[in-house]
């Protein structure tokens, strides 16, 4: 998987971009500020269909646009998958909707286009894959349960499209089943619609649960080896997950089926505090994954080294995960984070990348150039939403 072409328009602080790129390796430098988390941002939105740090869209639109009622950003790109070329284009825009009565509201749509067809977000993610790594991703295992639930998502959502879709099913039952749980404590509502709605919240995130633990097997061999590697031969780390449904910590070798009917049950038990506390007690949206070192819990006992190293050794696998599910290498997509690490560890994240993998990654630092530039590399110069391909002055011979 590679992108070998890029144009941005009012995408953050890039008013205008039309670039080729490496299939290969690409450094981009530049000062603080300038832009290059923005332009990994664009990539990486082109895979998962959403920022990996925006917490909603319109954030993306360049703030020199924003003031307008019509305003757009788009990222559009050419793309090889599987050697063959594709071209996908996001359109953000603001669009003016009448509401009650003559007031109007702007709403921001999102137009996506697949070879110039139109075509919806949830059929296209993970036609472009990709694997971001930052240095928020460090906090992954001492981090809120979200960031872990996320990552597996993102993950999972890149290789198996009904996976994303039942997701989207899932959380827009949630919303509606929550409604109906307050409407029957606060107003009397008919609790047998509840069933309804338990149907839908057990299909659609039995298939979550069971595609995770699936995931998660796979993911948890590829980080041991990883984490073995990373810690000098630690060959102990056992990644888990706890969910609601299994009464915490499932057990993986176990294999566990009747994931449906044991969901049906912890319904039936939660019913009445669900009702009055207003909300979804139980399913995937509440589950976590886990991580042991020699049997104790990471997150609770691991150093602070441990944890991060956890961290490095799973967003790895990540990339060896969708390398098996695909068939492809996703491209990869380091920002800062060579930096945060001790050269050992930077030396492994660089080594774990196959050559003619693409890679993308953004420093400050003339050291970490040096260790990544060991292979051919496109430099690029970022400079106020501007790039140009130049050799930074450190590297010159
Ligand atoms: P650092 O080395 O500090 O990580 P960077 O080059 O990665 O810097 P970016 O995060 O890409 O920097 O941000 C570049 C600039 O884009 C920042 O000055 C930021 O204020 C600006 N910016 C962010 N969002 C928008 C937006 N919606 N419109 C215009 N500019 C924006
Ligand atoms: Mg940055």
């Amino acid at each position: 998987m590679r992108v070998r072409r890029l144009s941005l328009a009012h995408f953050r602080n890039y008013e205008r971009l039309d670039i080729d790129l490496d299939p290969e390796t690409t450094i981009l430098f530049g000062d603080n500020a300038q832009g290059k988390s923005n332009l990994l941002e664009a990539i990486f939105y082109l895979a998962a269909m959403r920022s990996f740090r925006a917490s909603g869209d319109r954030e993306l639109l360049s703030w020199s646009v924003s003031d307008d009622p019509l305003a757009f950003t788009r990222i559009a790109s050419r793309i090889e998958r599987h050697g063959e070329p594709i071209d996908l284009e996001v359109v953000l825009r603001e669009e003016l909707r009448r509401g009650d009565g003559d007031a109007q509201s702007s709403v921001l749509t999102k137009r996506i286009k697949v070879n110039d067809v139109p075509r919806r977000a949830i059929d296209v993610i993970g036609t472009a894959t990709a694997v971001m790594f930052s240095p928020q991703d460090l906090e992954l295992v001492e981090g809120a349960p979200l960031l872990r639930r996320r990552y597996l998502d993102v993950t999972i959502s890149q290789a198996d499209r009904a996976y994303c879709r039942s997701l989207a099913q899932y959380n827009r039952v949630v919303l509606q089943r929550n409604h109906l749980l307050r409407a029957i404590r606060d107003r009397g509502a008919q609790p047998d619609q509840i069933h309804f709605w338990n149907r839908e919240l057990i299909a659609a995130g039995s298939y979550i649960v069971s595609q995770r633990l699936a995931t998660i097997k796979t993911l948890g061999d590829v980080s041991r080896r990883f984490y073995g590697d990373l810690s000098g031969g630690d060959d102990s780390l056992a990644v888990g997950y706890k969910s609601g449904v299994f009464h915490g910590e499932v057990d993986l070798a176990a294999a566990p089926d009747g994931i449906a009917a044991q969901f049906e049950a912890r319904l039936a038990d939660l019913q009445g505090r669900e009702v009055k506390l207003g909300v979804s007690l139980v399913g995937p949206h509440r589950d976590d994954l886990t991580f042991h070192l020699g049997g104790h819990d990471v997150s609770a006992f691991g150093s602070r080294g441990q944890q991060r190293t956890v961290a490095l050794a799973l967003k790895l696998a990540e990339a060896e995960y969708l390398r098996r599910q695909t068939g492809e290498r996703p491209i990869v997509l380091l920002d800062d984070v060579l930096s945060e690490l001790d050269p050992t560890r930077r030396a492994q994240v660089l080594d774990s990348i196959e050559p003619g993998q693409q890679l993308l990654l953004t420093a400050t630092d003339a050291e970490t150039f040096r260790r990544a530039a060991t292979r051919p590399v496109t430099w690029l110069r970022v400079s106020g939403g501007r790039v140009e391909q130049q050799r930074p002055a450190s590297m010159a011979h």
